[in-house]
């Protein structure tokens, strides 16, 4: 018989190593300094203050951006709440829809300049930004744009109506992606916004507000305010704000709900993540690979609905984890503006940080890692792919939201058992079942405690479909009519 031993191209002396496919950045502009978008006008901030955006990449400093203090904060709400009473909320739906219209084009149009500044400011593979965040952006102003016109049909029988000023304070896995999912539903009610970006990404926000300028958008009806926290303490907590979207870490969620406590302020919160993603020993072993690599890696594992928690059948744990570890080998890290790149770099030295203290823990609590081999650029912040097993329920790794490439796989026997430890989290915001059997998928959709489950894939998204959580990952959807209910009044 002849030998069946794969032949690999090392072994043929060939060189099948990617060539490097650099995205062009010769088409973006990137300004020395940057205002506050208040009432239309770009203007310095009342406190003075500024800060530096670095390319995670590089560490090269990339702009410096004004910092809001109260007053500027003060100043955006009062332009929100002009816009809202003079113009916005006067103007029918069908002119709303126009301009949303107009902004999702714009985004199309601009596309491969917000790509490339996503990634250059944030460090996400270039291939995620142009095939996943911009035609997403795009999308949800396209579809809440549908709705602008339509709301008596959203909501029959009631008359909705908008709640006034919203402020919206986003992270900075998905900047301008994080922008659309909050400013489109906002418009499309009729409400005005003041909207402040994560102090480590603040440059697509910045570049969308030109794109409104473009749109023709009036002027106050959205306010760009750049800060870090103490710029979004202070905008959830103004008085004159009607209502406040949050994504981000549970803890800042839990404190922007304490904040807002008796005030009657309308608040949906998006916060952290442990989700399962379980796979039983029917499921398509290579696509469930695909979609564990997915899951995990997919934007350095910065996604609030991130796989994390791998809950595999015991039965098949072993030639599973050994095609994952061979999968991950082909990971290629690096430079994320390179089109070849799976893995890109990690947002920020804060960032990186907290996954080397969380995987030092998971050490330390007794699991075992596998890293591939990859060499890592010199500068800049990196993390290489990581997959724990012998990890234990109790130990950190596998109950405290790591925000990072890391995975913990754990095991199970039956449906019971995979039903149980995916929800003994504090978390709820996302799972995944793999599995030929359609009983079961729509039994566990009934049982796992979690607002998105995807069934034989994983990390979808559509502007149709609402996301959200249970427990500690928040409440409130976006997304779809349930996204829009978040912005309008029906009593
Ligand atoms: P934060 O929750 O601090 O940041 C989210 C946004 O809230 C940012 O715009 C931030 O501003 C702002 N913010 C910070 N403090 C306050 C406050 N007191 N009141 C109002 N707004 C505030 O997340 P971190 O960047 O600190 O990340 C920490 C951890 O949170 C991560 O490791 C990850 O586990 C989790 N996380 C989860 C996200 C999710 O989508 N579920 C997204 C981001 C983080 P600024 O950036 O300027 O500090």
């Amino acid at each position: 018989m002849a030998d069946q031993t794969p032949v690999s191209a090392a072994s043929l002396g060939l060189d099948l190593a990617y060539a490097p496919a650099p995205e062009a950045t010769d088409h973006v502009r990137i300004r020395e300094h940057y205002g506050l978008l208040i009432g239309g006008k770009w203007v310095e901030p009342a406190s003075g203050k500024g800060f530096k955006t670095v390319n995670p990449a590089t560490e090269v400093v990339l702009a410096e951006v004004a910092e809001a203090g109260e007053e500027d904060v003060d100043l955006a709400v009062k332009a929100a709440r002009a816009a809202y009473d003079k113009v916005w909320s006067k103007t029918s739906g069908a002119q709303r829809a126009k301009y949303l219209f107009r902004i999702a084009r714009i985004l199309q149009e601009r596309a491969r300049e917000f790509a490339v500044l996503e990634t250059i400011d944030g460090g996400k593979p270039i291939k995620e930004s142009r095939d996943v965040d911009l035609p997403l952006a795009a999308a949800h102003f396209f579809y809440y744009a549908g709705w602008a016109d339509k709301l008596d049909y959203a909501f029959p029988g009631r008359q909705p109506q908008p709640l006034g000023v919203a402020a919206q304070v986003i992270p900075w896995n998905f900047p301008l992606l994080m922008a659309a999912w909050k400013l489109a539903p906002a418009l499309a009610a009729g409400n005005t916004v003041v909207l402040k970006p994560a102090e480590t990404t603040p440059l697509t926000a910045l570049l969308l507000g030109e794109v409104l300028e473009q749109a023709e958008l009036p002027p106050g009806v959205v306010n760009i305010l750049t800060g870090a926290g103490a710029t979004g303490a202070a905008l959830v907590a103004h008085p004159d704000v009607d209502k406040v979207a949050f994504t981000g870490s549970t803890e800042v969620g839990k404190a922007i709900q304490r904040t807002l406590a008796g005030s009657g302020k309308r608040l949906t919160l998006e916060l952290g993540g442990k989700a399962a993603n379980i796979v039983f020993d029917d499921a398509p072993i290579d696509q469930a690979v695909e979609g564990i690599v997915n899951g995990i890696y997919f934007n350095q594992g910065h996604v609030c609905c991130a796989g994390s928690r791998l809950l595999v059948q015991e039965s098949i744990a072993e030639p599973l984890i050994a095609k994952l570890k061979r999968r991950m080998a082909t990971l290629r890290v690096g430079d994320p503006l390179d089109k070849n790149t799976d893995v890109g770099a990690i947002n920020s030295r804060q960032q990186l940080a907290r996954i080397e203290e969380l995987v030092a823990s998971g050490e330390a609590e007794g699991a075992e890692l596998y890293q591939p081999p990859c060499d890592l650029p010199a500068r800049g912040f990196w993390f290489r792919p990581t997959v724990f097993t012998g990890v234990a329920q109790s130990y950190r790794i596998a109950q405290e939201e790591i925000f990072g490439p890391v995975l913990s796989v754990l095991t199970f026997r039956t449906p019971a058992e995979a039903v149980e430890k995916a929800n003994n989290t504090p978390y709820g915001l996302s799972a995944g079942v793999w599995t030929d059997k359609g009983s079961r998928i729509l039994d566990l959709a009934n049982r796992l405690r979690a607002g998105v489950i995807w069934a034989n894939t994983f990390n979808r998204f559509d502007p149709t479909s609402p996301f959200g959580g249970y427990k500690e990952s928040g409440f409130g959807r976006e997304g779809g009519l349930h996204g829009l209910t978040a912005y309008v009044d029906l009593s």
